[in-house]
């Protein structure tokens, strides 16, 4: 409740960052930090003082490489389960490629991240609210590609979340350079009751693991590449332009500017809630990206 207070006076849209540790191979090569975490739990993201851009960034929440997918969740759940209250919820990752932004929605096997967390959670919520809450197959059958699944307990999910991260892989012969170039979306369709009046909710909880949002030179790519490419960068620009006009509530949001803010037309803004999480690197060598990924942010918060 108090949580719900904070919300109302925040406003619907959250920014978490979170960086990953550095890898073994960075450690082998003796890579340095790019950031302090100090005063991460003040919600601050310092870069170092010896580094030149010498600056710092305000989130809702900083996790550092130090931070769990339980400390994540922790302050994820809140949020991810309003959608049992009536509320349309988006959850994305943002960031480049390699930051963590699959670890933090999928995870792994033994380390298993938001979308599964936010499912199993759902489950427990209902089952302590006695099944007030059913699942509604109903309305997205517009979304080419889209594979709609009915779950019912826990044992199902993880299957179903696979299957959707699975068939991002097809067409390429490297996994992660095909996330790079695809967003994968998760939609959780619940049809509730609203406690206070008895009316009938229906809503949506979206869970993106968006494509990686480095710049890619344009030297580097040709033919269908740069066009995919250029999608990329249009729908990411197009969700930055959307997020941004909500929160400093412009009276016109450019929803139509990229099929992905379109798709989401619905769960963005008016009382939905909008989370994103901002991957960044930790590693001094990838500042450059990291610092376009800080200003992405601070266009959104
Ligand atoms: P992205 O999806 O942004 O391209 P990944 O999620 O694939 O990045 O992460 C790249 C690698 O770093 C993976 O091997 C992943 O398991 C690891 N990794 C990312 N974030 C963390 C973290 N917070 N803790 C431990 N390992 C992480
Ligand atoms: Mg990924």
């Amino acid at each position: 409740e108090l949580y719900n207070k904070i919300q109302e006076l925040k406003g619907n849209i959250r920014v978490f960052c979170r960086c990953r540790p550095l890898n073994s191979e960075e450690i082998a090569e003796g890579a340095s930090m790019a950031f302090d975490f100090e005063a991460s739990r003040d919600g601050e993201l310092r870069v170092k003082s010896n580094v030149a851009f010498k600056r710092n960034f305000k989130f809702d929440a900083v996790f550092s490489p130090q931070a769990n997918q339980v400390d994540v969740f922790e302050d994820t759940s809140p949020f991810a389960t309003s959608v049992l209250d009536g509320y349309n919820v988006c959850i994305f990752a943002y960031g480049q490629t390699g930051t963590g932004k699959t670890f933090t929605m999928e995870g792994t096997d033994e380390d298993r991240g938001v979308n599964f967390r936010t499912l199993e959670e759902l489950f427990r919520v209902i089952d302590e609210r006695k099944n007030q809450v059913q699942q509604d197959g109903e309305g997205l059958h517009h979304v080419p590609g889209l594979v709609e699944s009915q779950v019912t307990n826990m044992s199902e999910v993880w299957e179903v979340l696979k299957t959707g991260s699975n068939a991002r892989a097809v067409g390429s012969t490297n996994a992660n350079e095909h996330s790079s170039r695809s967003h994968c979306i998760h939609c959780v369709m619940v049809k509730g009751e609203n406690l206070v009046n008895g009316e009938c909710t229906r809503s949506k909880l979206w869970l993106v693991d968006l494509a990686g949002s480095e710049r890619v030179a344009k030297t580097e790519v040709q033919g269908e590449r740069l066009k995919e490419t250029q999608n990329i960068n249009r729908s990411l620009s197009a969700l930055g332009d959307v997020i941004s006009a909500l929160a400093t509530k412009s009276s016109h949001i450019p929803f139509r500017n990229s099929k992905l803010t379109h798709l989401l037309q619905d769960s963005l803004g008016g009382d939905s809630k909008t989370l994103m999480f901002l991957q960044i690197s930790p590693n001094e060598n990838d500042l450059s990206e990291s610092l376009c990924s800080l200003n992405f942010a601070s266009r959104v918060r």
